[in-house]
């Protein structure tokens, strides 16, 4: 496994991490997710992803389970949960959600009693809140480092703007801004990590945990074909990112791309997961499986990163057409 500093920070990150957003949404016992939660882990994982709104909060408390369990080393590993979309669903009421300091504060205390832990490495703000000040979020941010809880803090999907905004906000105040972002980063989705970002890594340098790498799964090729049955974009309630997922406009890059694939006799998936990690701002990669067999193949993907050079990415870029085009006056 390789390990990256996360940011500026002085902790270090598996540059292969684990998340359980849908994987542990199809659960309803905790044996498979305990085996791959140990997988990863044996193979040199240290970071687990998680947040309030994943299963209601079922996703913090099997994890909580899981880690009780397992009786890890609590210094071994680095732990994250998120705030913002609340767990209550549509019955959740005005203060149950957002990143006023009401639910920041409680959701921070849920998340550690669910997930049995005395304190989270990483703290998200799960998307940025517009009805809140980022002096608010920063200070009680803060508050919640100060006291313990969290020993970190970050965001998730917020612009460069917002993110700018709460450094200089925390800079102003003598208080810690954000030092990670997790964003959405794979060969569908690069604007964010390769354009918009780019004043902060250069100017703060703040780390990042991307997520879904592999769109999901698109960039398997399991799509290809049409959907299989009991894959994430069969199940009830993920319509909504089958429709936006699932189009021949991707399948068929995700086809070309498969060819040169196989022509670098690597797999589809690796070839993918690498590719991400291949851009040096990105801190972790957090993997999604649901089997332990995808967690096999997935985790071969540091193998595949040397092949990664600037001809293959050209390739790449040929075949998948979505390098961020700047135009600049
Ligand atoms: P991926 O894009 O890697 O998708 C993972 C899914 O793809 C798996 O669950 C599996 O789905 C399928 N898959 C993975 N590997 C293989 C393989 N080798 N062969 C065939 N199918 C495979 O990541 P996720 O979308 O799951 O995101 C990863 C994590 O990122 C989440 O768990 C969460 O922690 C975080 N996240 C954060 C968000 C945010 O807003 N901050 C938003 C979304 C995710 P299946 O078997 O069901 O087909």
């Amino acid at each position: 496994m390789e390990y990256r500093r996360m940011g500026k920070t002085g902790l270090q990150l598996s540059a292969l991490s684990f998340g359980s957003w849908v994987t542990f949404a199809r659960q309803t016992d905790d044996h498979i997710n305990e085996r791959l939660m140990m997988q990863a882990y044996d193979a040199g994982v240290n970071f687990f992803d998680n947040a309030e709104v994943y299963s209601a909060g079922l996703s913090e408390e099997m994890m909580g389970r899981v880690l009780k369990k397992v009786n890890w080393d609590r210094s071994s590993y680095v732990l994250s949960s998120k705030a913002f979309f609340g767990w209550k669903g549509e019955a959740k009421k005005p203060n149950q959600h957002g990143l006023s300091r009401k639910h920041l504060m409680e959701a921070c205390e849920e998340a550690l009693v669910r997930l049995q832990v005395e304190y989270l490495d990483l703290y998200y703000c799960h998307r940025p809140d517009p009805n809140v000040p980022i002096e608010e979020v920063v200070r009680t941010m803060n508050t919640l480092i100060q006291q313990g809880k969290i020993f970190y803090w970050g965001t998730s999907e917020w612009s460069a703007a917002e993110i700018m905004e709460a450094h200089m906000v925390a800079k102003g105040l003598g208080l810690e801004g954000p030092s990670v972002e997790q964003p959405e980063y794979n060969l569908f989705n690069r604007m964010k990590m390769e354009v918009d970002y780019a004043p902060i890594f250069n100017n703060v340098g703040m780390g990042t945990t991307i997520w879904s790498p592999l769109a999901s799964g698109i960039l398997t090729g399991k799509y290809n074909n049409g959907i299989p049955e009991g894959s994430r974009m069969s199940l009830e309630g993920y319509e909504w990112l089958r429709d936006r997922a699932v189009v021949d406009d991707k399948l068929a890059r995700v086809k070309a791309l498969e060819e040169f694939a196989n022509e670098l006799g690597v797999s589809l998936p690796t070839l993918s997961i690498a590719w991400c990690l291949s851009n040096p701002n990105v801190t972790t990669a957090i993997l999604g499986a649901t089997k332990e067999s995808q967690l096999t193949e997935n985790l071969k993907a540091l193998e595949v990163l040397p092949l990664i050079t600037a001809e293959v990415k050209d390739r790449i870029d040929a075949i998948m057409g979505t390098k961020p085009v700047v135009i600049r006056n």
